[in-house]
């Protein structure tokens, strides 16, 4: 896609610091980091968000992810990792070509927060059985 960063990024129209690509995937540093190495694990096909990916993209960007993991580990010292993938603006998405986030966590401090608190006050189980019901139909 033209008009898209990270495909400039790929295409080097954009410089960017690339740590790793293969046939379908690209990995790069990103730019504003939560944490010391944070990264980003792209398909080089542009796909806007999960919803496009064919099961094939999907296990291509999957495949990498945990060598890349195990390299920040390795190099870095997190005591532990987030992955996070934002589809959609109100999920957070900025820049519209699906993007795996790895995090690197290094204390609650850190500057990341992947804790949250349900809205309600009690989810029944008879509900989340009904929802369960009527996802699992949908598959
Ligand atoms: P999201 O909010 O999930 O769409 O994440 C987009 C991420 O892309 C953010 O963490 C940005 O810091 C990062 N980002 C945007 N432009 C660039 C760039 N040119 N190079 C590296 N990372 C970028
Ligand atoms: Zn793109």
């Amino acid at each position: 896609m033209s008009d898209c960063i990270f495909c400039k990024l790929i295409s080097g129209e954009i410089p960017s610091t690339k740590i790793y690509e293969d046939d379908h995937v690209f990995v790069f540093m990103d730019i504003m980091p939560l944490t010391k190495g944070h990264i980003l694990v792209i398909p080089k096909e542009h796909k806007e968000s999960v919803y496009d990916l064919s099961e094939e993209q999907a296990a291509n960007l999957f495949r990498v992810v945990p060598k890349l993991a195990k390299a920040l580990k390795k190099t870095f010292h997190p005591a532990g990792m987030n992955l996070l993938n934002n589809n959609g603006a109100p999920a957070g998405q900025s820049v519209f070509h699906f993007h795996l986030h790895l995090i690197p966590r290094y204390d609650e401090t850190d500057g990341f927060k992947a804790t949250w608190r349900t809205k309600e006050k009690e989810y029944p189980l008879e509900k989340i059985q009904a929802l369960a019901t009527e996802l699992s139909e949908n598959i």
